[in-house]
Order: C-alpha cells, then structure tokens, then sequence
C-alpha cells in the first residue's frame, strides 16, 4: 500500500454540496477508505438522515442504536456511538438512522445550535487514546442547520462538482453560506478541495464543465478526476467502498490518487 504523510492534527474536512446526486457520499466513503488503507486513522460522521455513508461502510443503522442524532440533540459522546467499519481497523463511523431526520427541526430551539457537532467532536478528538488524522462529515443535499453544523466543525470544505450542464448553478449559493460562516462563526472556514467527479470524458460538455470549474478554481480542483464507473456505484450495496470491492478498477485507482492528492496537499500547507 502506498505511504502518504500523516497529518500533525486531525483534518476536519465537510464535504457539502446543496445538490443531491453530485457524488457526496460516494466521495467521502471512498477517499476515507483509502486514508484508512494508507495507515491514516479515519472518522466519518454520517450527518446525511439518509444514512448512505453508514450502509456504504457497513456500519449498523437500525432505528434503535445510539447515532449522529443522539450526539447533537442528546449530548452523548461521540465516544459512545462510534464503530468501527468492517473496511478496516482504523477506519471508524457515526451513523446516522432515521431519527435525524427531525434533527433540522428540533435544533431550531435548542441553545448554540450551530456549535453541537463541533462541541462533541473536539471532546472526542482530544480525548481519543490514539490520534485520528482525518475526519469527513457527509452532509445532506441542503444548507439547513445540520450543514451548518458540519461547518462549524471543520476547517476545510470538500465541494464534489459534477461535470454536468447544471454544475455550477447553485455552487454561487453554497461559498455565499461557507463566507457568512466564515464571517460569523467559524473564522479558520475554507474551501480546501474541489473534486470533479462521474466524469466522462469521451463527452466534450464534461470536458468544458471541467475546464470552467479550473480557471475559476485553479488551486482547489484536484488534479485527478474521478470516472463514471458502474464498479463505484455497485460498491455500496455490499458495504463497501470500491476501493476493497474491486481495488484494480480505474474507480478505485482513481479514489486512491485523489486520497494521495488530498494528504501530500495537506503536509504541504500545514508545513
Ligand atoms: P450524494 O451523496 O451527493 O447525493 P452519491 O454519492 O450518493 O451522491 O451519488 C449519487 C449516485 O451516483 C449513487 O447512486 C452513486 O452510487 C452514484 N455514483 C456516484 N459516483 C459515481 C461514479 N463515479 N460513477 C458511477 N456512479 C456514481
Ligand atoms: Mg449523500
């Protein structure tokens, strides 16, 4: 397997898009299973009530264990809700079940709304006996305040594009929301990493897709692109990433560079 470099610190990354269908989950499984199989520990907080993350990492998410939800609404640890993904020993998820989907609306009310999720996640970062390096949050396709919540938890935002006509339509929508919370809540905010993803390149409107999202974000956008793969879309429905589900396939190789982008990246700016 290939070495890459471990952060110092745990990198909180969000990976949001108000678009369902962009490739979201599909990302965040895939890049954390390959950091776990490259020796970094991984965390991934499934904040989608869909509950796509946890099933892809075959993690449990019947109605009656203790989830994501019980964290931000109950104030339970982190420590008390995690396991570990059959994946791999250091790759670890907060699932969600179905009770987060009323999450949205009970949060309205509750005191320092848009802080719960980081609140319990530096309880369990500092906490942990053993040092995690990455932690993605699947958000859902919206900008409610479960999303906010994963804003105010990270540093950095990991917008997934799909190279299609509508691409960039809503993305002025989704950095306006990233810069009000940069401004109001969560000053350390960025957009770290774009990755380009279902891409077909024997399409040229892809291709100009592509080439559009890069002039306007040179340094985010990755230089690997994830294909359109039936490999990648099969993976989940044996809970798993493709990366163990058919490691060889160009979905799989194509997660694993993105993976090795996103780390050398990392040391490179974290000094
Ligand atoms: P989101 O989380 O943004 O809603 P998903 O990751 O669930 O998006 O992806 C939407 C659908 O597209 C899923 O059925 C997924 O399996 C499929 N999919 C995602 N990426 C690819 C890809 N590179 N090739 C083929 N199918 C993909
Ligand atoms: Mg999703």
């Amino acid at each position: 397997e290939l070495e890459l470099p471990l952060p110092p610190r745990a990198r909180v990354l969000t990976v949001a898009n108000q678009k369902g269908g962009v490739g979201k989950t599909t990302t965040t499984v895939n890049l954390a299973a390959a950091l776990a199989r490259s020796g970094a520990r991984v965390l991934v907080i499934d904040l989608d009530p869909q509950g796509n993350a946890s099933t892809a990492l075959g993690v449990d998410r019947r109605a009656d264990i203790p989830s994501v939800y019980d964290v931000i609404i109950e104030d339970q640890a982190i420590r008390d809700v995690v396991q570990v993904s059959p994946e791999s020993d250091n790759l670890f998820c907060v699932p969600s079940t179905i009770h987060l989907a009323g999450a949205e609306i009970e949060l309205v009310s509750m005191v320092a709304r848009e802080q719960r999720l980081r609140g319990a996640l530096t309880r369990f970062l500092d906490a942990a006996e053993e040092p995690f390096h990455y932690v993605f949050i699947d958000c859902p396709p919206s900008l409610g305040l479960l999303t906010i919540n994963a804003f105010v938890a990270a540093k950095e935002v990991l917008i997934p594009i799909q190279c299609e006509y509508y691409a960039l339509e809503g993305l002025s929508q989704l950095l306006n929301n990233i810069s009000l919370i940069e401004r109001h809540l969560n000053p350390e905010l960025r957009v770290s990493t774009i990755v380009l993803t279902m891409f077909d390149g024997r399409t040229n409107l892809a291709n100009q897709v592509a080439d559009d999202v890069r002039s306007h974000f040179p340094e985010e956008v990755l230089n690997t692109v994830i294909p359109r793969s039936v490999r990648i879309s099969e993976a989940p429905s044996y809970g798993q990433s493709v990366i163990s589900y058919d490691p060889n396939s160009p979905g799989s190789v194509s997660y694993r560079e993105a993976a090795a982008e996103i780390a050398n990246r990392g040391a490179r700016t974290n000094g």
